[in-house]
């Protein structure tokens, strides 16, 4: 069993593959490189990478504890144990290799249907949470060996009973730890796992409560950004569209917790996520509100509370800014529009005109996205070097990602200055690495002068 590429609109599709085509074919289904794309974003990247709480404790204290509580999982589902190695550049990264795909697996009679991001999480280790099952045999048992399809097209009714016929992808098989009936008869709000996946279609960690205070799973190239970003002890920083927080407390980790860290998002229950994570995390430097980054700056507001905030408040900010996502790994299918592809560029415009009224002469800009279009990446760095003549773009000091790529008004030059992730390079490059294998991102580090 393999996992399909990944399906997109086909408006979409013909649109992300002029991104690809590079001089060559603008047809889609038979541009090579446009064709790997769509390949590897259905699977999932060969490497989990968690980031480490070097505030906490040492990384080799960290990597023994994780090494043990990862042998003992492996132990208990009668897996080989993984292979772990500290990241020779990002020395807060610990990498772990993952196996798949299980290409001789193959599903059991009883079929469970899980919801779309279920099944993806499952593909990068998770188990299956009783939230996440939409279908299930009314002869499921507690202790049954069932396989787990994800359901695409999100058709399937939460309790269905028969095999479901539409599109689903088999993501592994599992021991249930519930049965049908008191999954879905039950008066009480369930909770917690419902399928332990002991024979996942990819192997990877499950990460659930493993040293939740030691470390964070994050994808490298997140990673990275916070790093680009270089913020320093007792500095203040901006970091506008923030949930879940992930690079929020990487920032404030990095600054040990000194100075004042600002995090945005306009959704209330995602701030609330931010604040979790820092307290888990043990970081106190970081405010985080509810707020429209795009209406942040008032030129009467005061610096020290609550935004918005007076120009030239900041000494760095991060613009990791919503975009089409269409680097996720794995998707066996992205449900976006033309027209929503379409308006991400505008939006993000309107961030960026935020960001940089709100960055001190001589602060530092860096803005990331997780999608792989030239308007949103390359196109919307050449747009800001022309709109704001103040902004220079800037070498990065950690650069583990490739070039950007040509086609937008970024000249040649800058290409090289800009990181991309790019997972249409993996079917061309001799061996993947942790560096290469991962999900699509892209990161552009400005100075404002
Ligand atoms: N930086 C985050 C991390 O590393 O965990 C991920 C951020 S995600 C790419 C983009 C976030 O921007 C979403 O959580 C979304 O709610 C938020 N967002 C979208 N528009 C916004 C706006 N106008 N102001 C603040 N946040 C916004």
């Amino acid at each position: 069993m393999s996992l399909p590429h990944i399906q997109l609109h086909p408006e979409v599709k013909s649109l992300l593959a002029k991104s690809f085509c590079q001089n060559k074919s603008e047809d889609a289904d038979v541009n090579e490189k446009f064709v790997s794309l769509l390949k590897w974003l259905g699977v999932p990247p060969a490497y989990t990478t968690l980031r480490m709480n070097t505030r906490c404790c040492p990384v080799d204290n960290i990597i023994q504890q994780l090494d043990s509580v990862l042998q003992q999982q492996c132990r208990e589902r009668k897996m080989e144990v993984f292979e772990m190695f500290q990241h020779p550049a990002l020395k807060d990264c610990v990498v772990i290799s993952n196996r798949g795909d299980n290409t001789m697996l193959q599903p059991v009679e009883k079929e469970v249907i899980v919801d779309f991001l279920c099944g993806m999480s499952v593909l990068r280790g998770a188990d299956v949470f009783i939230q996440g099952i939409m279908g299930a045999p009314t002869s499921m048992q507690k202790g049954d060996m069932v396989s787990v399809y994800s359901d695409v097209d999100g058709l399937c009714r939460k309790g269905f009973t028969q095999t479901f016929r539409d599109n689903k992808v088999f993501v592994g098989n599992g021991i249930t730890q519930i049965s049908r009936e008191d999954l879905f008869c039950s008066a009480k709000s369930l909770s917690g796992v419902g399928i332990t996946m002991t024979q996942p279609l990819y192997e990877a960690p499950v990460l659930t409560d493993v040293l939740p205070n030691l470390v964070f799973a994050q994808n490298l190239p997140s990673i990275v950004c916070s790093h680009v970003l270089d913020p320093q002890p007792g500095e203040i920083i901006l970091d506008m569209c923030a949930a879940p927080g992930g690079k929020t407390i990487h920032i404030a980790t990095l600054m040990d917790n000194r100075g004042r860290v600002v995090a945005f998002d306009k959704t209330s229950q995602k701030v609330q996520k931010v604040l979790d994570n820092a307290s888990r995390w043990g970081v106190t430097c970081v405010q985080a509100y509810c707020f429209d980054a795009r209406k942040a700056v008032d030129i009467s507001a005061d610096v020290s509370g609550a935004p918005p905030y007076p120009r030239a408040t900041f000494d760095r900010i991060l613009l990791d800014a919503p975009c089409s996502a269409l680097g996720q790994r794995p998707a066996s299918r992205n449900r976006l529009k033309v027209n929503d592809l379409l308006s991400y560029p505008r939006y993000q415009r309107k961030l960026f005109y935020s960001a940089v009224e709100l960055l001190r002469p001589g602060g530092v800009l860096v803005y990331s996205t997780c999608t792989v279009t030239l308007d949103e990446n390359e196109g919307q760095v050449a747009w800001a070097l022309e709109t704001f003549p103040c902004l220079s773009l800037v070498k990065q000091k950690m650069h583990l990602g490739g070039p950007g790529f040509p086609g937008s008004d970024l000249k040649k030059d800058d290409l090289h200055l800009v990181q991309r992730f790019d997972p249409s390079a993996l079917s061309l490059s001799e061996t993947a690495t942790c560096d290469t294998d991962t999900i699509g991102f892209f990161i552009a580090k400005f100075i404002k002068k």
